[in-house]
């Protein structure tokens, strides 16, 4: 993402909560990666950036099946270790 303040303050959007809640439900509440309960985080696994609009797609607007539960550990493990991907369409 190439502007984090804004992205961030997306993050703080109530239709974002309600869609984290959604997946944190889904994976009970539990970090996919190491089982861990505590600090957990909802991880996009690609962004999808719009040609026509030319914007990201809203952090809630993505498929529950690209979003996964990560403790905060496993999600600064994951983020150094790859760069998700971003998918144009
Ligand atoms: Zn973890």
């Amino acid at each position: 993402m190439n502007n984090r303040a804004e992205y961030w303050k997306l993050l703080g959007n109530p239709l974002w909560k309600l869609k984290r809640e959604e997946i944190l439900e889904r994976d009970g509440y539990k970090c996919k990666c190491c089982s861990s309960t505590e600090k957990l985080h909802v991880h996009h696994k690609q962004y999808h950036f719009s040609k026509t609009l030319q914007v990201f797609k809203k952090p809630w607007e993505y498929n529950n099946e690209l979003l996964t539960t990560f403790c905060v550990a496993c999600h600064d493990n994951g983020h150094k270790a790859y760069k998700v991907p971003t998918k144009y369409f």
